[in-house]
């Protein structure tokens, strides 16, 4: 497949992007939701409402745990229960469907139970190893993108994910993991989340960043910045802010080093090129032993030729960044081949005899079709 071919192919269109501020309050719910509320934030709410102070530090150990529905709070006596299910949003997500795959990797699909946009459906990803167990988030319905290789971005986008929508995905997942563990040697806790599921995390600043807050707050779950990773297409405004506020990982989906082929493969190349994308990651702020990874799907006779190798050995910085190859996760009707095992093999070594970090990501969950977007759309079009 060309370039050319590319080009003609997809009239590739950005959808709308909504202006995301991180102080707008656009996408809120009407109630506070149980997953990112502050221990003083509870304290405050039951106080008025004439219960003891002390039930909060209760109901957050729960929610720590992964239990959101105030019925199996075991310590919470019945009338508080019910006052918890009248003035929160205790369970913004309802399960939808589960698979596993023969690897340990599982796949969930959730409903959002807010008004508006009740029933609309995300995927979430554990991906168990002997060590780690990371989970991958969604923070928006669809995508207000449209990469044409990715799946999601056939999708319509829909809504952004509030930053409680977010974090019950992880919790959700603790506590799947609770009532059913991993078997074998594989870790059976969450110690990685990666924001790589559905939709482009920096075109919604307010969910992602109040969701990092909680992530990473003492009250919530306590993760290490250097063990969560915001992944995007490349907005480069966004990811300066993200440097900012958070010094969490960053994970650049950049599929190609060539402007033209970038404009696309990934569409937002028109609006921030790779020079602009270049001079934003310079100066990104990391720790000494951190890295920026830039992901690189490997297409057929698209983006892996001799002169998207050249162009990706002159954009990167070794110092800074190692570059992660990635596997093509086909999906019904997909106009993309993925390159060969051998083809990826040789790609990664010509980056390394450069000096370049690359390592080639092996793809999880192939039975259950576990690239994002995948199980949304089989399960709409049942
Ligand atoms: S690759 Fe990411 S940003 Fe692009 S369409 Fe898919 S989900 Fe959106």
């Amino acid at each position: 497949m060309t370039e050319g071919y590319l080009r003609n192919r997809y009239s590739v269109t950005m959808r709308r992007m909504p202006t995301s501020t991180p102080t707008s309050n656009r996408n809120s719910p009407d109630k506070p939701q149980l997953p990112v509320i502050s221990l003083a934030e509870l304290q405050s709410l039951l106080k008025n409402l004439g219960q003891p102070a002390f039930r909060a530090k209760q109901i957050i150990d729960w929610r720590n745990k992964g239990v959101l529905n105030p019925d199996e709070m075991k310590n919470i006596p019945g009338e508080l229960r019910a006052i918890l299910k009248d003035e929160l949003l205790c369970e913004p997500l309802r399960l939808i469907r589960r698979q596993l795959s023969s690897d340990g990797t599982r796949k969930y699909l959730f409903a959002l139970n807010r008004p508006r946009v009740s029933g609309k459906m995300v995927e979430s990803v554990l991906i168990p190893e002997e060590k780690r167990g990371t989970v991958c988030i969604s923070s928006q319905v669809g995508c207000v993108l449209d990469c044409p290789f990715c799946h999601t971005g056939t999708q319509a986008f829909e809504a952004n994910l509030t930053a409680g929508e977010i974090v019950a995905q992880v919790l959700a997942i603790k506590s799947d993991l609770r009532s059913e563990p991993m078997s074998g040697d594989l870790h059976n806790d969450i110690t990685h989340i990666v924001y790589m599921g559905m939709g482009e995390p920096l075109a919604n600043e307010d969910g992602v960043h109040g969701s990092l807050a909680a992530l990473l707050s003492d009250e919530g779950l306590k993760l290490s910045r250097r063990r969560i990773t915001v992944s995007t297409s490349g907005l480069v405004p966004q990811i300066k802010r993200l440097g900012e506020l958070f010094q969490v990982n960053l994970a650049i989906s950049l599929h190609s080093a060539i402007d033209e082929l970038r404009d696309s493969l990934v569409p937002i190349n028109r609006k921030y090129p790779l020079k602009q994308l270049r001079n934003c990651l310079n100066h990104f702020p990391m720790g000494k032993q951190r890295h920026i990874t830039l992901e690189y799907v490997l297409l057929h006779e698209t983006n892996d030729r001799d002169e998207d190798l050249q162009a990706l050995i002159d954009f990167v910085n070794p110092e800074r960044e190692r570059v992660n190859l990635i596997q093509f996760n086909p999906y019904p009707g997909s106009p993309y081949e993925g390159s060969s095992k051998e083809h990826m093999s040789k790609f990664a070594q010509n980056l390394i005899s450069k000096g370049i970090r690359a390592t080639v990501r092996r793809s999880r969950g192939e039975d259950i079709m576990a690239a994002c977007g995948q199980l949304k759309a089989e399960t709409s079009d049942q």
